[in-house]
């Protein structure tokens, strides 16, 4: 990576120390304005089969006009022509893009970037699902450093993309440049000092945004999650245990407490202490890990350099 990144890194972290906390907010604000424009823009457009960036219709293609929606795969994308595609948008453009489509079908679960998940080699590694689409955004800290010696000596990442489980791009066929700006975020955000957190908007969160949210708010969270309304149900497995004094808990008291759950939206828990009233022998825990549906990172091998 090159001085100049590590140099106005430096001066955005200075910047932002200066910054009072008015400033911060009202620029957030304009951003969270933004942002808003951007995805009712997008969302208008993809519930019509339409691509906001291009205003064509997702299944048409145009190569003088290389776009974001291609990747979708409902028009006669091929792999040879991904690099225009890469050239003119770059990665936080199509994380982003590609975020949201796979948010809009069907929320965070569709998105696997767990860092528990991922491996301590890699700067990100990322799988995305979308209809029968399934792409992985893949960096390892060798990858973002640049293969020393050989042609791929500059920063970059990895994309793997499956029709319907099948190749269609592996991750060796492209070593994809990071913009500047891809390279100043990543260096801004995988250091703790600068204060600096890029985020994709509540339209492009992934699991682990999600369960960041859930440890820093579980009470919250978990009633959020139970209740119907939620958008992104079904993305985090919900489980309560109950465990009963020495007589135990009848059936009946379960199925009360799981109708009146149903039925009030209540939380388990909630429903569970009002059914079984303050017993102090009735303890109940609810245990929360990400749903069984959220699709596994793809993993890439890299190859031993020589
Ligand atoms: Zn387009
Ligand atoms: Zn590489």
């Amino acid at each position: 990576m090159s001085d100049d990144i590590q140099r106005v890194a430096q001066s955005f972290k200075e910047q932002t120390k200066n910054l009072s906390q008015e400033d911060a907010e009202a620029h957030f604000d304009i951003q969270r304005e933004q942002y808003d424009r951007e995805y009712n823009n997008f969302i208008e457009f993809y519930q019509k089969d339409e691509c906001y960036l291009c205003g064509k219709p997702i299944s048409t293609i145009s190569k003088k006009n290389p776009c974001l929606h291609w990747l979708l795969r409902r028009c006669k994308f091929q792999k040879k022509d991904f690099n225009t595609v890469y050239k003119k948008f770059d990665f936080y453009n199509v994380s982003a893009y590609l975020r949201w489509v796979a948010n809009a079908e069907a929320g965070s679960k569709n998105i696997n970037n767990l860092k528990e998940e991922s491996s301590d080699r890699k700067l990100f590694e990322t799988t995305i699902k979308w209809k029968n689409i399934e792409w992985t955004l893949d960096c390892s800290h060798n990858d973002f450093k640049g293969h020393d010696g050989t042609n791929t000596d500059y920063p970059h990442w990895h994309f793997q993309m499956r029709i319907d489980g099948h190749q269609f791009i592996n991750f060796n066929d492209f070593h994809i440049p990071f913009s500047k700006d891809d390279q100043l975020k990543l260096v801004l955000e995988n250091d703790e000092e600068s204060g600096f957190h890029h985020t994709f908007g509540p339209y492009g969160q992934g699991m682990q945004e999600r369960m960041d949210q859930l440890s820093a708010n579980p009470d919250e969270f978990i009633a959020n999650a139970m209740s119907s309304s939620d958008p992104d149900d079904g993305s985090v497995h919900i489980q309560s245990m109950i465990m009963g004094g020495k007589g135990g808990i009848s059936g009946d008291k379960i199925h009360e407490a799981m109708e009146m759950s149903k039925k009030t939206g209540k939380t388990l828990n909630y429903c569970f202490k009002k059914v079984l009233g303050d017993d102090p022998d009735v303890s109940i825990r609810t245990i929360a890990s990400p749903a069984e549906s959220v699709p596994e990172i793809a993993k890439r091998t890299e190859r031993k350099r020589r």
